[in-house]
């Protein structure tokens, strides 16, 4: 049975490249009707927030990434965690040291001046010291010679020389684990089968590997994929702008377009752009994903979120943007506002036009655009329009017609009064949908 997780630590709104390490986790499991785990790696207390642990998991649901219960959070795990740092002690697969911080911070030192590999020089790996309680930090002993086979879905077989990797530490000297102990012990304990996550954490695979060695557990199947890169090739991040999933859904984009981007950043189904559910769960395997970074391009999105935007019915839409107003006008003039939006936020705020009673703003310009003849025009048209019980187009043919006028040139004056903007649906669709009770306000406010 295939079982993955995501492990996101919470110190964030949920970022780009997290939410898709999600995603394909969740793909991968689902696929395989396999369970998904969530993992909250709190331990780092000072910079863990609840609010941030909240901000995943309502990503998380925007996105419709379903986790199987129950969520672990690191932080409550840390006897585990110590149970573990012992059994690699009695093993003789750890061992602790005293070293100061001060020797440390010195061999640091010492190692960068003279351009060498930074790590622990194993002074007290054959000391046999006891643990003292704030003063000794547990380490792995690390094999000294040979090194370590990976396989990864995606780099292939990998091998590192054992000198490359010094005796981490696995528990500091206040007893709490260090991410490399607790990932692995949480990871074994929940059974995860898979891995799949950013390869800036190839070298802790590497780490990772020896720590299952010692324990004598079975590694996981890893796959470490390239980071996303923005526009620019550099690692997306803040100074890209937005990099989180949350302010696209503040910003009106639909979830679905969110996913098909993230799905093909790193993977790829022939050249198919638009990839439902369905079918990512047909079509998400290993050898779909690519060796280079993909880049995070938001144009793309926005034609995404344009396509998925018409995908939608109207009474749906209606829903997702909790409209206020007549829905009946909503839903007749839905189909045209839709083909127009880039988000959700044009088209709530465009449809609002057409469903709310009260009169648009205009702008001082917009009005400026319409001559004095014009307005006397539009006072004429609105009158005219009480006695009239005919359909919207033959009425404004003929007001049009009869004071020998261009129609797009009343029509604009039209759009400006009713909607306060230049451009909206077809001239008679928007007549006919505010109807002539409010097509009346509406030029009555403006004209007077
Ligand atoms: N908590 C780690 C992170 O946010 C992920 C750990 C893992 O996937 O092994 O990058």
């Amino acid at each position: 049975k295939v079982v993955t997780r995501f492990a996101p630590s919470p110190t964030g709104w949920l970022h780009l490249g997290s939410a898709r390490t999600a995603l394909f986790n969740y793909l991968y499991a689902r696929k395989h009707t396999g369970s998904f785990f969530l993992r909250i790696e709190d331990t780092d207390l000072q910079r863990s927030t609840p609010q941030a642990v909240q901000q995943i998991f309502d990503a998380l649901r925007w996105l419709r990434l379903d986790w199987d219960e129950p969520v672990v959070f690191q932080s409550k795990r840390q006897h585990r965690h110590r149970e573990i740092g012992q059994v690699l002690f009695q093993n003789d697969s750890a061992y602790w040291c005293h070293c100061t911080q001060e020797r440390l911070q010195n061999l640091r030192e010492t190692a960068r001046i003279q351009g060498k590999v930074i790590g622990y020089d194993r002074h007290c790996r054959e000391k046999n010291l006891p643990e003292v309680p704030g003063v000794s930090v547990l380490r792995l002993r690390a094999p000294l010679t040979g090194g370590v086979h990976l396989n990864d879905h995606l780099k292939g077989a990998l091998y590192l020389q054992c000198d490359a990797l010094d005796d981490m530490v696995l528990l500091r000297c206040d007893g709490s684990a260090t991410y490399m102990l607790a990932v692995v012990v949480d990871d074994h304990d929940m059974g995860i089968t898979h891995i799949i996550r950013g390869d800036d954490h190839l070298t802790n695979a590497f780490r990772q590997a020896n720590l299952y060695h010692a324990l004598g557990w079975n590694l996981p199947e890893m796959t470490h994929i390239p980071l996303i890169h923005g526009a620019d090739g550099a690692k997306l991040s803040k100074r890209h702008g937005a990099a989180d999933v949350q302010y696209y859904k503040i910003h009106g984009f639909l979830p679905e377009a969110v996913e098909s981007v993230l799905l093909r950043l790193g993977w790829a189904y022939g050249n198919e752009e638009k990839i439902s559910r369905e079918n990512a769960l047909k079509w998400f395997d290993f050898s779909g994903l690519s060796p280079s970074p993909g880049r995070f391009d938001e144009e793309k999105l926005i034609d995404l979120n344009k396509f998925y935007i018409c995908q939608y019915s109207p009474e749906k839409l209606w829903e997702v943007l909790e409209m206020q107003g007549d829905k009946a006008r909503g839903t007749k003039v839905m189909s045209e506002l839709q083909k127009r939006a880039k988000t959700l936020i044009d088209l709530k705020e465009h449809l609002s036009l057409y469903v709310q009673e009260e009169v648009p703003g205009i702008s001082l310009d917009a009005l400026k655009e319409i001559t004095p003849e014009f307005f006397e025009y539009l006072k004429t048209f609105s009158q005219a329009l009480k006695n009239d019980d005919g359909d919207m187009e033959s009425f404004l043919k003929d007001f049009v017609k009869k004071r020998e006028i261009k129609l797009s040139d009343f029509g604009k004056s039209l759009r400006i009064v009713l909607l306060g903007r230049t451009s909206s649906v077809g001239l008679y669709h928007m007549l006919d949908v505010l109807g002539p009770s409010w097509i009346q306000t509406r030029i009555q406010s403006a004209v007077k």
